[in-house]
């Protein structure tokens, strides 16, 4: 009998403890994991109501006639009037939209380097690493030619990283940014949950990571539809990451 109540108490704790992890991960994010690793930036410090929109793996494209694509986010951001950092995946400029990335600079976005594909690149050798880095932004210049690109920010696939890759990336001139509210979009929730989840995890400095993918850009493009008017109803601005760090002192600059 005893023994029963312990294991059911720590299914209980564990359950509840995963429940925390899967549904409030900003808290965690934002008190141990930030202050834990200075080198990456997860969300910014400081109280103003300030969060930055950051969308990964596009240029997306049309799998479906008729199926939305980066360019309709783009038209979308432009109607909700907030800025946005779009993670780029170099071997996605060959099929999405190619006037993608000039009319993203147009429009006052910024752009970050997600690497050529959207993998795990956290086995990758440095020079292995770095080739993935480099070609990404050649294309990316390319692409935005001949206008200039300063590349500042790079975010690696599934947000796995080590050490050395951190020092690369740095030595590169990059900065390693993941983020502190991601509603699991790449799993396909109800609209509904990724609403939710982004009310119940925001918080001054907050950075968003939504995707700009052929599966869900739909959903990407109904959860902003949502959630910017939220945020904005309980006075939260949407700021370009650049605008988020001058909020409060970065991290790294303390660390
Ligand atoms: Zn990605």
């Amino acid at each position: 009998m005893g023994r029963a109540l312990w294991i059911g108490l720590a299914l209980l704790g564990s359950a509840t403890c995963l429940a925390v992890l899967v549904l409030r991960p900003a808290w965690l994010i934002r008190w141990v994991l930030q202050p834990l690793l200075p080198e990456v930036l997860f969300c910014a410090r400081g109280r103003s109501r300030r969060v930055a929109i950051t969308i990964d793996d596009g240029p997306s494209w049309a799998v479906t006639p008729g199926q939305p694509t980066s360019l309709e986010l783009l038209d979308l951001l432009r109607r909700l009037r907030v800025p946005a950092t779009f993670f780029v995946i170099g071997e996605h400029l060959d099929h999405g939209a190619p006037q993608f990335v000039a009319r993203a600079l147009a429009d006052g976005h910024a752009l970050g380097n997600h690497l050529q594909r959207d993998q795990i690149f956290a086995c990758l050798d440095r020079r292995a690493f770095l080739q993935q880095l480099d070609s990404t932004e050649e294309r990316l210049c390319h692409a935005a030619a001949p206008r200039p690109l300063p590349l500042r920010w790079l975010r690696p696939g599934g947000g796995w990283v080590h050490l050395p890759m951190l020092r690369w990336v740095q030595a590169r001139g990059y900065r390693t940014v993941l983020g502190s509210v991601f509603p699991w979009d790449t799993f396909h929730p109800p609209l509904a949950f990724q609403r939710w989840f982004v009310g119940a995890n925001v918080h001054p400095g907050a950075i968003l990571v939504l995707h700009d993918r052929p599966d869900t850009i739909a959903a990407t493009l109904a959860t902003l539809e949502a959630v910017v008017p939220d945020l904005q109803r309980r006075g939260y601005a949407v700021v370009a990451l650049d605008d988020l760090l001058a909020d409060g002192p970065d991290p790294l600059a303390d660390g």
